[in-house]
């Protein structure tokens, strides 16, 4: 059984021709899949029913099962899926009053280790399958529109929709404000979740066209954004793939402090990274990087590092975006006193860099930045050791030269 779940637009479209059917289908079916989120083929109506009858027997819809939901007093919501093997991962909706944004997971653990990172701390277990990756979008859009959710966190309408469909408690087309204007709940995804998603490049990839894709849930590239550690070789082919909006976890001004916190940065040190910012922005349908900077007390936030940081990032279009460290057991690590953030944030600012500090959202749950852990077995055994992760991603690059 193929989950239909797996296929971004080309591999639905070439699966869907497989079976000798009219391209137009592949159109209808995802349709079915990612706008009214519909799970029984059955209920695809305006499929022929012998076209029915066999997706019945050849095709499954599959997201992950949800094994926890929870919604901090702020409005933010995370929902903990299994991936089986004892695996699960998380994704985070957060509301603000113009748009509704999930943070989505793109593997169970990390094997890149940064030093601050609860994630990486639990090292590598597997990549997510792309039904696992669009499977937190598609949920998390169903379920908020069945619990009445605008794109604002209010409750707008008090009926359900009926069977994945939307509507009203006539029977009529749900009236949800977000809905006439062609809004699903979420209208932006970070790829700031569990994991590194450069270093799953195919699987993330399909979803980042399903994310975009007109007949699945239409987001612009610049509402989609990509947050990486710096892997320069798959950055390039993201470039060429798929360019969505990049945010780089950056961490220090120099390579010496970098290598310590973000251990990638051995084998592409901030020169190279730099140039591939460079490279990647001729393609990114923002004229800018956000360069993401995790602020820990005593190790990357003295008023020199700040210095040192405006004239490392000079020359690259960017903005600024300061992460006040979310502290987990065993960390070894403190957050900087927000007199601190401030003082750093005000640094930057007086050198003419954007730069913001990020709201923590979702503290009370666990569902801030860096506080995603999920579980993951067997974690030791599996864990992969860094210079495998680069290889991996090297050897990816070459294959597709
Ligand atoms: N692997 C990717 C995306 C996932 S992490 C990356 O590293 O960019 C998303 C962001 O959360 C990164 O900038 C990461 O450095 C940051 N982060 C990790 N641990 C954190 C913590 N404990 N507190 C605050 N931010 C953290
Ligand atoms: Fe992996 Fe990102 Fe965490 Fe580093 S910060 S260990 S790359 S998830």
């Amino acid at each position: 059984m193929v989950n239909l779940l797996d296929l971004d637009p080309p591999a639905l479209a070439a699966w869907v021709a497989g079976l000798g059917e009219k391209p137009f289908r592949a159109t209808q079916v995802s349709r079915w899949l990612h706008q009214r989120f519909v799970a029984d083929v059955g209920a695809m109506t305006d499929l022929a029913r012998p076209l029915r009858d066999r997706l019945a027997t050849l095709a499954e819809v599959r997201e992950p099962a949800v094994v926890g939901d929870t919604t901090a007093t702020d409005g933010t919501r995370k929902w903990l899926f299994d991936v089986g093997g004892g695996n699960a991962v998380e994704a985070v909706f957060i509301p603000e009053d113009d748009r509704g944004t999930l943070c989505v997971s793109s593997q169970a653990g990390c094997a890149l280790d940064c030093a601050f990172c609860s994630t990486g701390k639990q090292g590598f277990n597997r990549n997510l399958t792309v039904a696992e990756i669009i499977g937190q979008l598609r949920h998390a859009n169903r379920t908020l529109l069945a619990d009445g959710v605008s794109t604002t966190g209010r409750p707008e309408c008090e009926q359900p929709p009926l069977g994945g469909m939307a509507r009203s408690a006539k029977g009529g087309p749900f009236a949800a404000p977000w809905v006439e204007q062609g809004r699903a709940p979420i209208t932006n995804v970070v790829l700031m979740g569990m994991g590194e998603p450069l270093a799953n490049f195919d699987n993330v990839v399909s979803a980042l066209r399903l994310f975009l894709d007109d007949n699945a849930y239409g987001l612009s590239r610049r509402r989609v954004t990509l947050s990486t550690s710096g892997l320069v070789p798959a950055l390039d082919r993201l470039r060429d793939a798929c360019p969505v909006a990049l945010a780089v976890s950056l961490h220090a001004p120099d390579d010496a402090l970098r290598d310590r916190l973000v251990p990638i940065n051995r084998k592409y040190p901030l020169a190279l990274l730099l140039a591939a910012c460079h490279r990647y922005l001729e393609r990114a349908p923002r004229d800018f990087v956000t360069f993401e900077y995790v602020l820990l007390d005593g190790v990357n936030d003295a008023d020199a590092q700040a210095d040192a940081l405006v004239a490392t990032v000079r020359g690259v279009p960017c903005k600024l975006n300061l992460i006040p460290f979310n502290p987990f057991p065993g960390s070894g690590f403190r957050a900087s006193p927000r007199a601190r953030v401030l003082a750093f944030q005000q640094r930057l600012q007086a050198a003419g860099l954007v730069a913001t500090v990020r709201k923590t959202r979702g503290d009370d749950i666990d569902a801030a930045c860096g506080q995603l852990a999920g579980r993951v077995a067997d974690r030791t055994r599996r864990r992969i050791p860094l210079r495998s992760v680069a290889a991996m991603a090297t050897a990816e690059t070459r294959s597709t030269q």
